[in-house]
């Protein structure tokens, strides 16, 4: 089966994306659905830690200011760690949806949505420790959220490789 160019008329196979003459994005709607969910769970995940972030950094500086000098050393090193992997998880998880939305870059988004993943869990397994934690709490606010979502992202994404890098390079011309 072959298919006509709209831009400049030659024959081009049915399930191209582009055209190979001269670069006119003849099937934008072959991306997808499934990449653009993969995205849009890792803006998710990157919310919601954002939102940890700047808890746990207010959290820090409470800690500081209200807690006995004890008390406050345990604090500090479990609300230091959930700081520094919400930021990351922030950071990570933006970076693979903005990737992952515009197709770049196939690699480095699944890097960093492992990245994403790898902080949610280091966010959860701190969940679990941290004095007075709570199982429920723990899967709700941080298993759920912060690892499940860039998981199910990565994974939705992992399975589409031929939709990143396919525009070639002459494609502004048309
Ligand atoms: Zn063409």
């Amino acid at each position: 089966m072959a298919a006509k160019c709209p831009k400049c008329g030659k024959t081009i196979p049915d399930d191209s994306v582009y055209c190979a003459y001269c670069g006119y994005g003849v099937a934008p709607s072959s991306r997808s659905v499934q990449v653009s969910v993969g995205g849009a769970l890792m803006i998710t995940a990157a919310g919601a830690s954002l939102v940890l972030f700047i808890l746990s950094f207010y959290a820090l500086w409470n800690i500081y200011h209200w807690y006995p000098p004890y008390v406050a050393q345990i604090w500090f090193f479990y609300d230091q760690m959930l700081t520094a992997f919400s930021f990351i998880g922030f950071l990570s998880g933006l970076f693979t949806a903005a990737l992952s939305l515009i197709r770049r870059s196939y690699k480095l988004t699944i890097a960093s949505a492992v990245v994403c993943a790898l902080s949610g869990c280091g966010v959860w397994i701190i969940s679990m420790i941290i004095p007075n934690s709570s199982v429920t709490h723990s899967l709700l606010y941080y298993f759920l959220p912060l690892f499940v979502t860039p998981i199910a992202g990565t994974i939705l994404i992992l399975f589409k490789k031929a939709e990143f890098n396919t525009q070639p390079k002459n494609v502004g011309k048309h």
